[in-house]
């Protein structure tokens, strides 16, 4: 176990604020008062455990990660249960990842151990900052986002000898401000996340910056997400800029992209995927393209599609937009299998069901 000091902030938020702040917290404008660090260099590896106060980070202007974009990071929820205590959800799958991402990023791994008493010390000190749902409606949760940066000094290209590794907490409302309505999303026919040998199944900034291009193509299409294409063929579905994919077919099939080293392994997809066989569906995990899209929506063959991430959990997809047409489903309304595993999903995370497959661990 790596135990964390911890240093106090001297003038927390005050409870009245913080009330406030809860109150509408929206996502990812607020921040808890303390953050976690942890320090890497290849001399001592990972050393220096502590919880400080939230605040603004000093880095050289030649740190590494300002310059070769050296960087990786995770997205977790913490969720506070009726009885008060607060959980997270299938942590040792973020910590994995964040070892794939660091090994693919040239970043020291950080075992879980490490990572998964990180998120406990964070959430324990500014357990306060966890929102207390009002109703089963109510999708709030302190947000978690676990980073990792090249902090050395050099202007050379090599991996950096110095590493530093946070989390700070964010408290979060519903993703999309609360309704769940089905979204319009834009087929980028310009732009790709990834291509084979490339870092899209890493989490990392990168991938993000190279995605924001297309994102705002998205918007000035009237949509609110972009769908990637695969890089070598044009043909296939992959994901979109920071979710998985799904289609679901009137037979029972529910179909997603399969991994590739272009896809992100998200763990909602993975929950989802057990879920809906235990549900009775079929799940597969294939290659899908975008004409098999096309032609299911046009022949009712295919009746929903969502897109699914810790963030929004599940977001209904209306319809595909491309620069030549429109791909959409019979209903404009968020679908039955859609609505279901959503809800199966959050009753599990705010332990409103019982926890069969063991995937919450409790942080406070
Ligand atoms: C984080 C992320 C997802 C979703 O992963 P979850 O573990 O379900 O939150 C999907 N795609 C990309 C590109 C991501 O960065």
């Amino acid at each position: 176990m790596t135990s964390f000091d911890l240093r106090k902030h001297s003038q927390p938020t005050s409870d009245a604020v913080r009330d406030a702040i809860l109150a509408k917290p929206g996502f990812g404008d607020y921040f808890s008062d303390h953050m976690a660090h942890v320090r890497y260099t290849t001399e001592q590896g990972w050393h220096g455990a502590e919880v400080v106060p939230y605040g603004p980070l000093s880095l050289d202007p030649a740190a590494a990660v300002l310059h070769y974009a050296q960087e990786i990071f995770e997205g977790i929820k913490a969720y506070r249960h009726a009885d008060g205590s607060v959980w997270t959800f299938r942590p040792e799958k973020n910590a994995e990842r964040f070892k794939k991402s660091a090994r693919r990023l040239a970043l020291p791994e950080l075992d879980t151990e490490t990572f998964l008493d990180s998120l406990r010390a964070l959430v324990r000190t500014d357990a306060a900052w966890v929102p207390t749902p009002t109703s089963d409606a109510d999708e709030c949760s302190l947000y978690l986002r676990p980073f990792m940066i090249a902090s050395e000094k050099f202007l050379g290209v090599r991996p950096s000898h110095e590493v530093d590794y946070y989390v700070i907490a964010s408290p979060a409302a519903a993703y999309f401000g609360g309704e769940v309505k089905p979204v319009s999303i834009w087929l980028s026919q310009t732009y790709n996340r990834a291509a084979p040998g490339g870092t899209g199944f890493a989490k990392c900034g990168g991938n993000y910056a190279a995605s924001m291009l297309a994102q705002s193509e998205a918007a000035a299409n009237g949509c609110a997400q972009v769908a990637f294409l695969d890089a070598v063929e044009h043909k296939y579905l992959e994901e979109l800029g920071g979710m998985n994919l799904f289609l679901v077919y009137k037979d029972g099939r529910i179909v997603t992209p399969s991994l590739s080293d272009s896809i992100l392994d998200g763990v909602t997809r993975s929950s989802l995927l057990q879920l809906a066989r235990e549900s009775g569906y079929t799940p597969e995990e294939r290659r899908v393209s975008i004409d098999e899209w096309r032609e299911g929506a046009a022949s009712g063959e295919i009746t929903e599609a969502f897109a699914c991430g810790t963030a929004a959990v599940i977001t209904p997809i209306g319809e595909l937009v491309t620069p030549d047409d429109r791909i959409k489903h019979d209903t404009d309304a968020t679908g039955p299998v859609a609505s279901a595993l959503r809800k199966q999903l959050l009753d599990l995370q705010y332990g409103r069901v019982e926890d069969t497959n063991g995937w919450l661990t409790r942080l406070v």
